[in-house]
C-alpha cells in the first residue's frame, strides 16, 4: 500500500473497522516514510457465507437479520444501537473470518447467545427462550417479528385460542 504523499510502501495499521455494509474494511495507515495518515479500503471478495439449517437447507448469511433478532432482544433494556451493532459486527466478523463458506446455523445461535450473554442477561434470557423454541436460528430470525407475540403469550396466561367452530353444513350433492 503505497503511501499518497511520498509514495513509501511502509505503513503501520492504526485503526481497522469493518464497513457497514461489509463489503469493505476500512484501515487507518500512518505511512513510516513521512508519518503522515492516510485511509486504505480493502475490498472483500464476495462469496456469500451460506447458512445451513438444521433441515439441511442454506441460506445466506444476513447480518440484517441478526441485528433485528438481536435488537426485538434487547427492546425496552438499557441496551444502546452502539452495543448492539458492535455486537452484529463481531458475529460478522467470526462469521466472515473463517474460511468456510458454509456455517452452521446452531453455531450463530451460539454467537448471538455468547454476545448477549455479555451485554444484557435479561435480553440473553428472552432471546435464549424464544431461541430454543425454534431450533433453528434463521427460522426464528424469520419469526422476529412475532417475538413480541411470542413474549406476550409467555407471560400472560395462556388463552384457550377460540376455534371458531362454526358448524360447516355438508355439501349437498344434488343427483
Ligand atoms: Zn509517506
Amino acid at each position: 500500500m503505497k503511501c499518497i504523499y511520498c509514495g513509501s510502501e511502509e505503513s503501520r495499521v492504526m485503526d481497522s473497522r469493518v464497513s457497514e455494509e461489509l463489503n469493505a474494511i476500512k484501515r487507518r495507515r500512518e505511512c513510516l516514510g513521512c508519518g503522515r495518515r492516510f485511509n486504505t479500503f480493502e475490498t472483500i471478495e464476495v462469496t456469500p457465507i451460506m447458512v445451513i439449517k438444521n433441515n439441511g437447507d442454506r441460506e445466506r448469511f444476513s447480518s440484517g437479520k441478526v441485528k433485528s433478532g438481536i435488537v426485538k432482544s434487547c427492546e425496552k433494556r438499557p441496551v444502546s444501537m452502539a452495543d448492539i451493532d458492535k455486537l452484529v459486527s463481531e458475529i460478522e466478523k467470526k462469521v466472515y473470518g473463517s474460511l468456510e463458506e458454509e456455517i452452521s446455523s446452531q453455531v450463530i445461535g451460539e454467537y448471538v447467545m455468547e454476545g448477549l450473554r455479555e451485554l444484557d442477561e435479561v435480553s440473553y434470557i428472552r432471546f435464549a427462550s424464544v431461541y430454543k423454541k425454534f431450533k433453528d436460528i434463521t427460522t426464528f430470525f424469520d419469526f422476529v417479528n412475532d417475538f413480541e407475540t411470542i413474549l406476550k403469550e409467555k407471560n400472560v396466561v395462556s388463552k384457550p385460542i377460540n376455534m371458531k367452530s362454526k358448524s360447516v353444513p355438508s355439501k349437498k350433492i344434488k343427483n
